[in-house]
């Protein structure tokens, strides 16, 4: 924009300023007037520029996109965003690392969440994973103890291999995650060269009100690449931002990256073919127990023009679903139902979906009230239909969009979430893939990060490797050894 063309500056309230270089000073040299109200939004605009970092999942790269619909799912679920082939649906993914805060490097080993919102006609669809296909815990109730353990020590104010490991090793339904952690995957070179995964298993209905339970999986078409942790060191070295930069600039450089995105199906009633609790979250479905469907393309092709409004105020939740996508028994689902929405009305307000990047693309019709962010207008017809039900023509329910009901068995209690759970067999099927090479680098890189954790913890972590596979504790072993 050239001078000619640019318009006239002006306060929040619209009044044009005169001077944007020189406070209002009594005298020359003299102290500035209390009445400089330019001045004073200006200072107190810059004092309420941050708002509450995420606690988890701070750092992140996002942009918009599209999904592209190649198959016909009408069979499992009556979602529009489904409802034919070739059908286009707008959608934003906002990457991040977990553990580390805003400023932390990107190329930093570490789970790497993949957050996608579909803009559907029926509402906004927010699928809130991962790029690992499980997680570290199965019970939510210990969430907040593990992340504590990938935050800052109290005392030091550094974060604590001793508290992560020692966590570990008293969790074994943690080793399929940490041996995802420490394997290449564990270290992407940028989110366009990783998988995601929607993680947790969730259910589909279709028009008949049939259920079934489904897995979603995000495969990169820009192939895997990650680096070595020699790699990353030398990559934070010269940037800490390698993943905006990477995809910020192939966006803007015509460069657009793409996923095939897929789901395991099951009927509702074949749970009994699964001989471990399919609604674990440190669990995948083996491919061969349950075959991949393909679903679409998801190509991202714009970048944010405002990083602050449209990404870091992108408010995802996995309480954003449609009709046809449902939860499933996974407690750590539930959890993240109430946990997500409830950290977007702390850290952007009441009246957060409100935000544009948040915004519905369909109608939206509530009677909540007031609060932070009220901004917009009545969404009834007539404003005496500010209640429900009334007699004013308000918004009402369609019956027509009800999920099936679920049948659930068993006792009320806090049942041991470890019992009767195999947590070595699939990081087994894991570590049988891994060549050699994958292998010896798994090793050296659990080494690596048990600098300076007390023995006896280190112990218990190689009887968990050693349950897993021998070969694994004793690479593990002897690469401390190496290393000693
Ligand atoms: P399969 O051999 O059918 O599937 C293997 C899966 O693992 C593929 O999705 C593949 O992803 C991924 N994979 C392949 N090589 C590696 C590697 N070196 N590091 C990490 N992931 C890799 O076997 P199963 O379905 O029986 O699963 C075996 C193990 O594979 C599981 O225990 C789990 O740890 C892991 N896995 C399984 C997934 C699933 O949904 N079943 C998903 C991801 C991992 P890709 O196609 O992108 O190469």
């Amino acid at each position: 924009m050239t001078e000619t063309t640019a318009p006239r500056l002006t306060t929040t309230a619209g009044s044009p300023i005169a001077d944007n270089q020189n406070s209002l000073t009594m005298g020359h040299p003299g102290p500035v007037a209390l009445q400089d109200w330019q001045l004073i939004e200006k200072l107190a605009h810059q004092n309420r520029e941050r708002i509450p970092a995420r606690v988890v999942h701070a750092k992140g790269w996002g942009a918009f996109g599209t999904l592209t619909v190649t198959n016909d799912l009408a069979r499992w679920s009556r979602a529009k965003i489904f409802s034919e082939v070739g059908k286009k649906t707008d959608l934003l993914i906002r990457f991040s690392t977990v553990a580390g805060e805003q400023g932390a490097a990107d190329a930093e080993r570490d789970v790497r969440g993949f957050a996608i919102k579909f803009y559907t006609e029926e509402g906004n669809w927010d699928l809130v994973g991962n790029n690992t296909p499980v997680f570290f815990i199965r019970d939510p109730l210990k969430f907040p103890d593990f992340i504590h353990t990938q935050k800052r020590h109290p005392a030091t104010n550094l974060r604590s291999p001793t508290a992560m490991w020692d966590f570990w090793s008293l969790s074994p339904e943690s080793l399929h995650q940490v041996t995802i952690l420490f394997s290449d995957r564990g270290l992407p070179v940028a989110p366009m060269y990783m998988n995601g995964y929607g993680s947790h298993t969730y259910s589909f209905w279709n028009e008949a009100g049939e259920r079934f339970w489904v897995k979603f999986h995000f495969k990169t078409l820009q192939g895997h690449r990650h680096y070595t942790n020699a790699e990353a060191g030398e990559v934070i070295a010269k940037s800490r931002e390698s993943y905006q930069e990477e995809l910020f600039g192939g966006i803007a450089a015509g460069r657009f990256p793409r996923w095939k995105m897929q789901v395991q199906v099951v009927a509702e009633e074949d749970v009994a073919k699964f001989d471990f609790d399919p609604f674990d979250l440190t669990k995948v479905w083996p491919h061969a127990l349950v075959p991949l469907e393909d679903v679409g393309i998801v190509e991202l092709n714009r970048n944010a023009s405002n990083y602050f409004a449209e990404i870091e105020q992108a408010a995802f939740s996995p309480s954003n679903m449609v009709p046809g996508i449902g939860a499933s028994p996974d407690r750590m689902l539930q959890a993240r139902i109430f946990s997500y929405a409830d950290a977007h009305r702390y850290r952007l307000g009441t009246h957060y979906e409100a935000l544009p990047v948040n915004t519905p693309k369909c109608p939206v019709a509530h009677y909540h009230k007031d609060g932070a962010m009220r901004f917009f207008d009545n969404f009834q017809r007539t404003p005496d239909a500010y209640y429900e039900p009334n007699s004013f023509s308000g918004p009402r329910q369609d019956p027509s969009v009800a999920e099936p009901p679920l049948k659930i068995s068993g006792e009320m209690a806090r049942h041991d979430h470890r019992v009767g759970n195999d947590d070595f067999r699939q990081p087994r099927a894991l570590f049988e893939l891994f060549d050699a090479g994958e292998k010896a680098r798994l090793y050296a890189n659990v080494a690596a990060a048990m600098a300076g954790v007390p023995e006896f913890i280190v112990e218990r972590q190689l009887a968990l490797f050693e349950k897993v596979h021998p070969d694994y504790a004793a690479g593990v072993r002897a690469a401390l050894a190496a290393t000693a």
